[in-house]
């Protein structure tokens, strides 16, 4: 079971750091991350992103509780950063992929640059999110 996971981990990885975020809706993306990358000069900058096949393989990858969130922004220290998403199809039919894209492309700023707490991202993407 662990190996498989390893294995579907990997598989995704591959997949997903070869297309990065252009297989997706980048216009979109842009449009709500730009007022915020202006303000602060910072470019838009690539990040993984991997896309867990269930639920279930999101809170082993994850390490959240479960049903908790719609995507999470994983800090690596030997490795790059990462996001973990649910199933692009699930997010897309809630209406909430390109803001959970955006959502956690925020946390990957204001952790490199703000060095800010969990708490306080949390907040400040909330109150950065209502105006679109
Ligand atoms: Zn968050």
């Amino acid at each position: 079971m662990k190996k498989l996971l390893i294995v579907i981990f990997l598989i995704n990885f591959i997949i997903l750091s070869a297309y990065s975020i252009h297989y997706s809706n980048e216009f979109k993306i842009k449009k709500y991350l730009n007022p915020f990358l202006k303000k602060h000069n910072f470019n838009f900058e690539k990040i993984c992103i991997l896309e867990a096949d269930n639920l279930n393989e999101f809170t082993v990858i994850t390490k959240l509780p479960y049903s908790y969130t719609a995507g999470a922004y994983i800090q690596n220290k030997d490795e790059k950063d990462y996001i973990v998403i649910l199933p692009i199809y699930i997010l897309k039919k809630k209406g909430i992929f390109e803001k959970t894209i955006v959502h956690e492309m925020l946390h990957h700023y204001l952790t490199k640059y703000f060095k800010m707490p969990g708490p306080y991202q949390e907040q400040f993407i909330k109150n950065y999110l209502k105006k679109f």
